[in-house]
């Protein structure tokens, strides 16, 4: 059966990452988080003297940007010129650091081609804001995964509280939002659907029911190419 490429597109908190891990388990492809290529610039500006206000100095980092990633077990590790930054990417605030890394176009520009390199071949699972509408426009399985604002917020609680970092429920949701706004409408590949997206709400289903959805439906495409 052809290995297709699989988008999974989506607002912060939607569970975008544990349904891209589980799937791509399912179907022995591999895993691309682009939205840890952006953490990892927004570190890198951060460890360097950077402001994530500067594009051209951002834009520089991300085209230089040495990462790697090893999928083990349920983990996706995160190298950075072989250092592991798995930990260090997932602070709220780089969080807000890699939103406004993203949004300047150098940025985007200069992460392109890794991200296209990284999913070569095929038989990957991507998730970000813009993988079916930019960085795989042809991607024969692509999906929009959402939830309500609530239900993200929550999440991401839970998810800080198990790794031991807790925070706070109500700073968390207004970071969210804020971070959405700021993704869904900046000029630059904004977060929208992909037109031949199918658009997920993870509100009333069960991860596992989540992912058996989206596995049915990425077999019935690679069965027809
Ligand atoms: O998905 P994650 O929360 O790790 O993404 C961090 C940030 O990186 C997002 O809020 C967004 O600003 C940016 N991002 C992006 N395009 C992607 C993936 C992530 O702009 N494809």
């Amino acid at each position: 059966m052809t290995r297709v490429v699989v988008t999974i597109d989506g607002p912060a908190g939607a569970g975008k990452s544990s349904v891209a891990k589980l799937l791509a388990r399912r179907l022995g492809y591999r895993l691309l988080d682009t939205g840890a290529i952006y953490r990892a610039v927004a570190l890198t500006a951060q460890r360097t003297g950077v402001a994530w206000t500067d594009g051209a100095a951002c834009g520089a980092i991300a085209r230089e940007l040495a990462i790697t990633f090893d999928f083990v077990g349920d983990k996706n590790h995160v190298y950075l010129a072989g250092d592991d930054v798995t930990s260090a990417i997932r602070t709220p605030e780089i969080s807000q650091g890699a939103s406004q890394v993203s949004a300047h176009p150098e940025v985007r520009a200069g992460l392109l081609d890794l991200q296209r390199r990284l999913g070569m071949g095929g038989g990957v699972v991507v998730e970000g804001r813009d993988t079916g509408t930019v960085v795989f426009p042809a991607a024969e399985a692509k999906f929009f995964l959402t939830a309500s604002e609530e239900q993200r917020a929550q999440r991401r609680v839970d998810e800080l509280a198990a790794a031991g970092k807790p925070v706070d429920y109500d700073v968390t949701f207004r970071e969210i939002r804020e971070r959405d706004q700021r993704d869904a409408t900046r000029d630059v590949a904004p977060m929208i659907p992909a037109e031949d997206a199918v658009i997920v709400d993870s509100s009333a289903q069960t991860l596992d029911q989540v992912v058996d959805s989206l596995a049915a439906q990425v077999l019935a495409r690679a069965g027809r190419q």
